[in-house]
Protein backbone atom coordinates (compact mmCIF):
# COMPACT_ATOMS: atom_id res chain seq x y z
CA UNK A 1 0.00 0.00 0.00
CA UNK A 2 1.40 3.55 -1.37
CA UNK A 3 0.03 5.68 1.34
CA UNK A 4 0.59 8.88 -0.86
CA UNK A 5 -0.92 7.56 -3.57
CA UNK A 6 -3.74 6.33 -1.31
CA UNK A 7 -4.19 9.76 0.10
CA UNK A 8 -4.14 11.72 -2.81
CA UNK A 9 -6.67 9.50 -4.22
CA UNK A 10 -9.15 10.10 -1.78
CA UNK A 11 -8.88 13.84 -1.73
CA UNK A 12 -9.56 14.42 -5.24
CA UNK A 13 -13.12 12.02 -5.25
CA UNK A 14 -15.33 14.58 -3.75
CA UNK A 15 -18.11 14.17 -5.97
CA UNK A 16 -20.56 17.14 -7.68
CA UNK A 17 -23.16 17.13 -4.73
CA UNK A 18 -20.88 17.56 -1.66
CA UNK A 19 -20.38 20.86 -0.01
CA UNK A 20 -17.02 19.66 0.92
CA UNK A 21 -14.50 21.90 0.05
CA UNK A 22 -10.38 23.19 0.23
CA UNK A 23 -9.44 26.15 0.79
CA UNK A 24 -5.84 27.74 1.28
CA UNK A 25 -4.98 30.47 4.09
CA UNK A 26 -1.28 31.49 4.45
CA UNK A 27 -0.48 33.17 7.63
CA UNK A 28 1.50 36.18 5.83
CA UNK A 29 4.89 36.92 7.45
CA UNK A 30 3.66 39.61 9.31
CA UNK A 31 1.37 37.56 11.41
CA UNK A 32 4.68 34.92 12.01
CA UNK A 33 6.87 37.69 13.38
CA UNK A 34 4.08 39.22 15.60
CA UNK A 35 4.31 35.44 17.10
CA UNK A 36 0.49 34.59 15.76
CA UNK A 37 0.39 31.80 14.16
CA UNK A 38 -1.03 29.34 16.81
CA UNK A 39 -3.88 32.01 17.64
CA UNK A 40 -4.69 32.11 13.86
CA UNK A 41 -4.77 28.18 13.51
CA UNK A 42 -6.94 27.88 16.69
CA UNK A 43 -9.64 30.14 15.14
CA UNK A 44 -9.67 27.52 12.04
CA UNK A 45 -9.53 24.39 14.49
CA UNK A 46 -12.14 25.87 16.64
CA UNK A 47 -14.63 26.12 13.69
CA UNK A 48 -14.15 22.52 12.94
CA UNK A 49 -11.80 22.70 9.69
CA UNK A 50 -9.78 20.33 9.28
CA UNK A 51 -5.96 21.08 8.56
CA UNK A 52 -5.33 18.73 5.28
CA UNK A 53 -1.95 20.21 4.70
CA UNK A 54 0.79 23.02 6.24
CA UNK A 55 4.34 24.17 5.72
CA UNK A 56 6.06 27.13 6.35
CA UNK A 57 7.63 28.80 2.69
CA UNK A 58 9.19 31.70 2.04
CA UNK A 59 8.27 32.89 -1.40
CA UNK A 60 10.04 34.97 -3.91
CA UNK A 61 9.05 37.53 -6.48
CA UNK A 62 8.40 35.31 -9.00
CA UNK A 63 5.85 32.87 -6.99
CA UNK A 64 4.12 36.24 -5.59
CA UNK A 65 3.50 37.27 -9.14
CA UNK A 66 1.71 33.79 -9.76
CA UNK A 67 -0.24 33.65 -6.30
CA UNK A 68 -1.16 36.94 -6.83
CA UNK A 69 -1.37 37.14 -10.30
CA UNK A 70 -4.98 39.34 -10.25
CA UNK A 71 -3.56 41.95 -8.63
CA UNK A 72 0.10 42.31 -11.41
CA UNK A 73 0.07 45.93 -12.06
CA UNK A 74 -2.96 47.27 -9.81
CA UNK A 75 -1.17 50.38 -7.70
CA UNK A 76 -0.58 48.70 -4.65
CA UNK A 77 1.16 45.51 -6.50
CA UNK A 78 4.39 46.24 -5.76
CA UNK A 79 4.02 46.78 -2.05
CA UNK A 80 1.87 43.54 -1.96
CA UNK A 81 4.87 42.05 -2.97
CA UNK A 82 6.97 43.59 -0.96
CA UNK A 83 5.17 42.35 1.92
CA UNK A 84 4.51 39.04 0.93
CA UNK A 85 8.11 38.19 0.31
CA UNK A 86 10.01 40.00 3.60
CA UNK A 87 9.73 36.36 5.74
CA UNK A 88 8.22 33.04 5.45
CA UNK A 89 4.74 32.85 5.59
CA UNK A 90 2.93 29.27 6.86
CA UNK A 91 0.63 27.74 4.20
CA UNK A 92 -2.47 25.74 5.16
CA UNK A 93 -4.78 23.85 3.10
CA UNK A 94 -8.20 23.41 5.20
CA UNK A 95 -11.06 21.16 4.50
CA UNK A 96 -14.74 21.52 5.80
CA UNK A 97 -18.15 22.16 4.35
CA UNK A 98 -18.15 25.38 2.19
CA UNK A 99 -14.71 25.59 3.58
CA UNK A 100 -14.01 28.64 1.32
CA UNK A 101 -16.86 30.81 2.70
CA UNK A 102 -16.60 29.68 6.36
CA UNK A 103 -12.61 30.76 6.30
CA UNK A 104 -13.60 34.29 4.69
CA UNK A 105 -16.02 34.70 7.67
CA UNK A 106 -13.29 33.23 10.08
CA UNK A 107 -10.86 36.02 8.36
CA UNK A 108 -13.60 38.87 7.68
CA UNK A 109 -13.00 41.86 5.19
CA UNK A 110 -10.03 42.54 3.42
CA UNK A 111 -9.73 45.79 5.41
CA UNK A 112 -9.05 44.78 9.23
CA UNK A 113 -10.85 48.61 10.37
CA UNK A 114 -13.78 47.10 8.52
CA UNK A 115 -13.94 43.28 10.17
CA UNK A 116 -16.07 43.16 12.84
CA UNK A 117 -14.74 41.94 16.18
CA UNK A 118 -14.35 38.08 16.28
CA UNK A 119 -12.63 37.35 12.85
CA UNK A 120 -8.92 37.43 13.04
CA UNK A 121 -8.20 40.67 10.79
CA UNK A 122 -10.95 42.29 13.44
CA UNK A 123 -9.16 41.09 16.45
CA UNK A 124 -5.62 41.13 15.75
CA UNK A 125 -5.57 44.56 13.72
CA UNK A 126 -6.83 47.49 12.43
CA UNK A 127 -5.39 49.30 9.76
CA UNK A 128 -7.37 50.95 7.00
CA UNK A 129 -7.39 51.24 3.16
CA UNK A 130 -6.46 55.01 3.45
CA UNK A 131 -3.97 54.99 5.80
CA UNK A 132 -2.03 52.11 3.73
CA UNK A 133 -2.68 53.98 0.94
CA UNK A 134 -1.51 57.60 1.88
CA UNK A 135 1.90 55.58 2.68
CA UNK A 136 2.48 53.62 0.07
CA UNK A 137 2.12 50.65 2.07
CA UNK A 138 0.38 47.78 1.73
CA UNK A 139 -2.75 46.48 3.55
CA UNK A 140 -1.61 44.48 6.59
CA UNK A 141 -4.09 42.21 7.35
CA UNK A 142 -2.20 39.35 8.63
CA UNK A 143 -3.62 36.59 6.50
CA UNK A 144 -4.57 35.20 3.12
CA UNK A 145 -7.68 33.08 2.88
CA UNK A 146 -9.02 31.85 -1.53
CA UNK A 147 -11.49 34.37 -2.00
CA UNK A 148 -13.71 31.19 -4.14
CA UNK A 149 -13.59 27.77 -5.15
CA UNK A 150 -12.08 28.41 -8.57
CA UNK A 151 -9.46 30.87 -6.77
CA UNK A 152 -8.72 28.08 -4.23
CA UNK A 153 -8.08 25.05 -6.73
CA UNK A 154 -5.79 27.28 -8.51
CA UNK A 155 -4.04 28.19 -5.09
CA UNK A 156 -3.92 24.90 -3.84
CA UNK A 157 -2.34 23.67 -6.98
CA UNK A 158 -0.09 26.06 -6.73
CA UNK A 159 1.66 26.02 -3.49
CA UNK A 160 0.56 22.52 -2.42
CA UNK A 161 1.69 18.85 -4.24
CA UNK A 162 -0.71 16.19 -4.13
CA UNK A 163 1.50 13.98 -2.13
CA UNK A 164 1.80 16.91 0.65
CA UNK A 165 -2.07 16.96 1.68
CA UNK A 166 -3.40 14.09 3.50
CA UNK A 167 -6.85 12.26 4.14
CA UNK A 168 -7.65 11.53 7.27
CA UNK A 169 -10.43 11.38 9.97
CA UNK A 170 -10.81 14.13 12.58
CA UNK A 171 -13.37 14.04 15.73
CA UNK A 172 -15.69 16.31 13.64
CA UNK A 173 -15.83 13.82 11.06
CA UNK A 174 -17.93 12.43 13.44
CA UNK A 175 -20.27 15.28 13.49
CA UNK A 176 -20.14 15.76 9.65
CA UNK A 177 -21.45 12.15 8.73
P1 LIG B 1 -8.16 39.56 0.26
O1 LIG B 1 -6.80 39.25 0.82
O2 LIG B 1 -9.16 39.89 1.32
O3 LIG B 1 -8.67 38.51 -0.70
P2 LIG B 1 -7.60 41.17 -2.11
O4 LIG B 1 -7.52 39.89 -2.87
O5 LIG B 1 -8.50 42.24 -2.67
O6 LIG B 1 -8.01 40.93 -0.59
O7 LIG B 1 -6.13 41.81 -2.00
C1 LIG B 1 -5.01 41.00 -1.73
C2 LIG B 1 -4.15 41.68 -0.69
O8 LIG B 1 -3.61 42.89 -1.23
C3 LIG B 1 -4.90 42.14 0.57
O9 LIG B 1 -5.06 41.11 1.51
C4 LIG B 1 -4.02 43.26 1.06
O10 LIG B 1 -2.90 42.77 1.80
C5 LIG B 1 -3.51 43.89 -0.23
N1 LIG B 1 -4.34 45.02 -0.68
C6 LIG B 1 -5.56 44.95 -1.26
N2 LIG B 1 -6.03 46.18 -1.56
C7 LIG B 1 -5.08 47.07 -1.16
C8 LIG B 1 -4.96 48.50 -1.20
N3 LIG B 1 -5.91 49.28 -1.71
N4 LIG B 1 -3.85 49.06 -0.66
C9 LIG B 1 -2.86 48.30 -0.16
N5 LIG B 1 -2.91 46.95 -0.10
C10 LIG B 1 -3.99 46.33 -0.59
MG1 LIG C 1 -8.10 37.94 -2.58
Amino acid sequence: LNPVKENSKTYKHFNNLTCMENTLVLVKPEGVKRHLIGKIIQRFEDAGLKIIGMKQVWVDNEFSKQHYSEHVGKAFYESLEKYITEGPVIAIVLQGVNAVENVRKVVGESEPKSSPPGTIRGDFAHMSFQHADSKGNPLKNLIHASGNLEEAKKEISLWFKDYELHSYKTMQDYFLE
